[in-house]
């Protein structure tokens, strides 16, 4: 049989700093004259007069859509209706990740440019190749693969350090995982979240992710909790955003978003994405026998942080729950079976008590 062919994408351009927006038509011009902004509504409210001024006296025709729902098939619908109507170049996401996965599926459905311009630095989303889509009545539909990773990302740091913190401490959760994921898929020669072979790019990247979080986290809180730009942020946002994003395309998954997963299934009100990726980061080094030293390394992380390390601070509060979530965190396609040997729920479900009890104990008590 032949070997599966290693592949590396990511964005064609990746811009960032402060006020980035001011610059939006000098760097994204080259994608044509007439835009669509899919905007959320704080990201409307942040970008809108930035974006508007880096246009100058240009007569391009610009079109914003304030955009309060979910990438629901009828949202995209009703984008890809807009864009023919008014003979669109290039669709943009301002926002979210709703915004960016209704412009991203908007982009791909009517073969136009798209630009990801994310008002929080939340999740990796911006610069993957792929989108979560719902049903109109908010169900998940499916994960929609692109055959490329968008055109461009513009990361206005102003704006990331003029939203809540919390927002930026869930995308260091959610980019927590990235390499300790990335580690395990290596280890069994799983496929890249692309379904690629994994490249050292790649590896490195994922690598890089988890360092910058290790060196920077910290004080990146503290700068954003007092809406400064400062380099620590700064690094925070790439790490976040681009290595998070393009590693985790180009490495993959495992148990920490397969306990996400497990988490969703129990329909209660649970913390963010990135907040239960780093608990479920936690999970999986318990479930692959790291040791010591290298569990409390991330334990410590998240402490440091703000992010969570038992049950409780994610809303999980009894054993059934545990027991639903080892089940629907390993069933087939989870990515959870990227991790060596074939995990069956009963030892997901004895991981998470484990790193619930190390956190109790973190936390005294
Ligand atoms: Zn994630």
């Amino acid at each position: 049989m032949m070997g599966r062919l290693r592949a590396m994408r990511e964005p064609l351009k990746y811009v960032q700093g402060r006020d980035a927006t001011l610059k939006f038509h000098e760097e994204m011009g080259y994608m044509g004259k007439r835009w669509l902004f899919v905007c959320s509504n704080s990201g409307y409210k942040a970008c809108h007069d930035k974006i508007e001024k880096s246009f100058g006296e240009l007569d391009d025709y610009r079109r914003y859509e304030v955009f309060g729902g979910i990438s629901s098939k009828g949202e995209i619908a009703k984008m890809e209706e807009i864009v023919k109507a008014d003979n669109i170049d290039t669709v943009v996401a301002v926002g979210g990740g709703s915004a960016v996965d209704t412009a991203k599926a908007t982009a791909y459905y009517t073969g136009k440019h798209i630009v990801i311009v994310p008002t929080v630095a939340a999740t990796d989303a911006p610069c993957t190749g792929l989108s979560v889509i719902y049903n109109d009545d908010h169900s998940f539909d499916k994960y929609l693969f692109y055959p490329t990773n968008p055109d461009a990302v513009m990361v206005d740091t102003t704006v990331i350090a003029n939203a809540p913190v919390k927002f930026l401490i869930a995308g260091m959760g959610d980019a927590l995982g990235t390499y300790f994921e990335g580690r395990a898929s290596i280890r069994t020669e799983s496929a890249s979240l692309e379904g690629t072979g994994i490249t050292r790019a790649g590896q490195a990247l994922a690598r890089l992710c988890y360092d910058t979080l290790k060196t920077y986290g910290k004080q990146a809180v503290e700068a954003c909790k007092v809406h400064a730009v400062t380099p620590a942020l700064e690094a925070i946002c790439e790490a976040n955003v681009y290595l998070s994003g393009v590693g985790a395309d180009n490495v993959n998954c495992a148990a920490a978003h397969s306990f996400y997963n497990g988490v969703t299934s129990l329909g209660i009100k649970h913390a963010d994405h990135g907040c239960c990726v780093a608990l479920g980061t936690l999970v999986q080094l318990v479930l692959e026998g790291a040791p010591k030293e290298e569990f409390e390394e991330v334990q410590n992380f998240c402490l440091e942080v703000g992010l969570p390390v038992t049950l409780e601070e994610i809303g999980v509060t009894t054993p059934e729950q545990v027991e639903a979530i080892a089940k629907n965190a390993c069933i087939p396609g989870e990515t959870i079976h990227n991790l060596a040997g074939d995990v069956q729920p009963i030892e997901l479900y004895d991981a998470i008590m484990q790193a619930d009890a190390m956190g109790k104990i973190a936390l005294g008590k």
